[in-house]
C-alpha cells in the first residue's frame, strides 16, 4: 500500500506496514481514560527491553526527538555544587558536551579518539581525583562511527565512586540486549524511531526512581525538558504533561507488540546478519571500514570513501535513493565516510538487492571497482 524504502541510515529506520496503518485511528482526545490506559501499558512495556525491575526504574516519556532526552538527563539529574563526566568518543558524546555548554553546566570533556575504546584507567584516575563528579555520561553505541562502548565496565567505575552513570542508548535500545541493573546503567534513553523501529516524535528516558525523587531538589534548568516534572505528572495522573505525539503513540504500541512477537535474541540475531551482509557487501566492491570490526557494535558501519576522481557521495546517494535505498553521510571530522546501517525491519535480501544498485551506480560513474585506496 505504501512504498516500502530501505533506509540505511541510522534511524528512523525502516517500518512494517502494521506500525505505518497503527496511526490511522479515530481522533482522540489524549486526555480521555482509553488514553491513559494505552500509556501505561506503553511505560511498562517500555521498561520490558531493558529488563528494568518496575518497583526500581521508571519510564519518562517525551514528545521530541532523541536529543531532548540527552538534554532532560543533562540538565536534570545534576545537583548543586556537582559536576558531569562525559566520556567522550565520538559525535554524539560531543552533542552532550554541547548541551552542558550550554546550560552552562560544570562538566569535564574526557576525550578519547574516535576510533579508539576509551581507556578505563584514565577515566578511573579522573573520578579518583575530582571527587564532585556525579553525573558521569557515555553514548553506548556512537552511532557517528558504529563504535560500542564498554558500559557495564565504566558503569562499575561510576558506582565504585558513587556516582550515577546515564548511557545514551539511543542507537542501541531493543537492538543490542541491554540489561539495566547488570549493565551498571541508572539511566537510558531512546527514540521509538530507532530499534523499536516506529515512527518519529516519542522519546523515553528509563531510570532509577529513586533518583528521580532525589532530582526533585536539585537547581532547575528547563522548564519543557525537567525529567522530575514529567514524572511526578505520569505519576499523579498517567499522562505526559503536555499534548503527546498521538499517532506516534499508536504506532509504538504496536511496534513494541512486534518486538516481542520476534523477540530480544532473534532481533538482535537479524540486525547481526544484516551487519554481516554490509561487511560482505562493501569487502566485495573493495570498500574499507573506518572502525576496526571488532570494535563495532553490529548497527553501524562507517565506510571510507575511496581514493577516486570520480567518487561523489551525492550522486551515488541520489542514484540509489531513486531505486528504494536511503544511505548517509559519516559523521567523523578527520575521515571522510558514509555509513550503512542495520538498523530497522530489513534482513539480509535487501543488503544483497542494495549491492547490485551501488555496484550500478559505481559502474555508471565509472568508479573503479574494485574501489582503490592511496
Ligand atoms: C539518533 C541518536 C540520537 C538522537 O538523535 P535525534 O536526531 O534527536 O533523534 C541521540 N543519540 C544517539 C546515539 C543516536 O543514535
Amino acid at each position: 500500500m505504501v512504498r516500502r524504502r530501505v533506509l540505511l541510515n541510522p534511524g528512523p529506520a525502516t517500518t512494517t506496514d502494521t506500525v505505518k496503518m497503527a496511526q490511522l485511528v479515530p481522533d482522540i482526545c489524549p486526555r480521555e481514560e482509553e488514553f491513559v490506559k494505552l500509556m501505561k501499558g506503553l511505560r511498562q512495556d517500555i521498561l520490558k527491553t531493558v529488563h528494568a525491575d518496575s518497583d526500581k526504574y521508571t519510564a519518562v516519556l517525551f514528545c521530541g526527538s532523541g536529543t531532548l532526552n540527552m538534554d532532560v538527563c543533562l540538565n536534570s539529574l545534576l545537583p548543586e555544587g556537582k559536576k558531569i563526566l562525559i566520556i567522550n568518543n565520538g559525535e554524539y558524546s560531543k552533542r552532550a558536551v554541547e548541551i552542558c555548554e550550554m546550560y552552562h553546566l560544570p562538566h569535564i570533556n574526557l576525550k578519547f579518539d574516535v576510533d579508539k575504546l576509551p581507556d578505563l584507567d584514565i577515566v578511573e584516575k579522573t573520578l579518583k581525583e575530582n571527587p564532585d563528579i556525579y553525573l558521569v555520561y557515555t553514548t553506548h553505541n556512537e552511532t557517528g562511527t558504529g563504535i560500542l562502548n564498554p558500559v557495564k565496565e565504566i558503569g562499575a567505575l561510576v558506582h565504585k565512586y558513587n556516582g550515577i552513570f546515564v548511557v545514551d542508548t539511543t542507537s542501541t535500545l531493543a537492538m543490542l540486549p541491554i540489561d539495566i541493573e547488570k549493565d551498571n546503567i541508572d539511566f537510558c534513553m531512546a527514540s521509538a524511531q530507532k530499534g523499536l523501529m516506529a515512527m518519529a516524535g516519542l522519546s523515553f528516558v528509563i531510570g532509577n526512581r529513586a533518583e528521580i525523587e532525589k532530582s526533585k531538589n536539585y537547581p532547575t534548568r528547563s522548564y519543557y525538558c525537567n525529567l522530575y516534572l514529567q514524572y511526578d505528572y505520569f505519576e499523579k495522573t498517567g499522562q505526559m504533561h503536555f499534548t503527546p505525539p498521538v499517532q506516534t503513540i499508536y504506532s509504538t504500541i504496536q511496534a513494541l507488540k512486534e518486538y516481542f512477537e520476534e523477540g530480544e535474541m532473534p532481533k538482535w540475531e537479524r540486525h547481526k546478519r544484516v551487519w554481516e551482509a554490509i561487511h560482505k557487501g562493501i569487502k566485495e566492491l573493495g570498500f574499507k571500514d573506518a572502525i576496526k570490526k571488532e570494535l563495532q557494535a553490529g548497527l553501524v558501519v562507517s565506510v571510507l570513501y575511496p581514493d577516486d576522481n570520480n567518487w561523489d557521495f551525492k550522486k551515488i546517494h541520489d542514484y540509489c535513493y531513486e531505486r528504494g535505498f536511503t544511505i548517509y553521510p559519516g559523521k567523523m571530522s578527520d575521515s571522510k565516510t558514509f555509513r550503512l546501517c542495520s538498523l530497522g525491519a530489513i534482513d539480509v535480501k535487501d543488503i544483497e538487492n542494495f549491492f547490485v544498485v551501488l555496484k550500478e551506480a559505481l559502474e555508471l560513474y565509472d568508479i573503479a571497482v574494485p574501489v582503490k585506496y592511496n
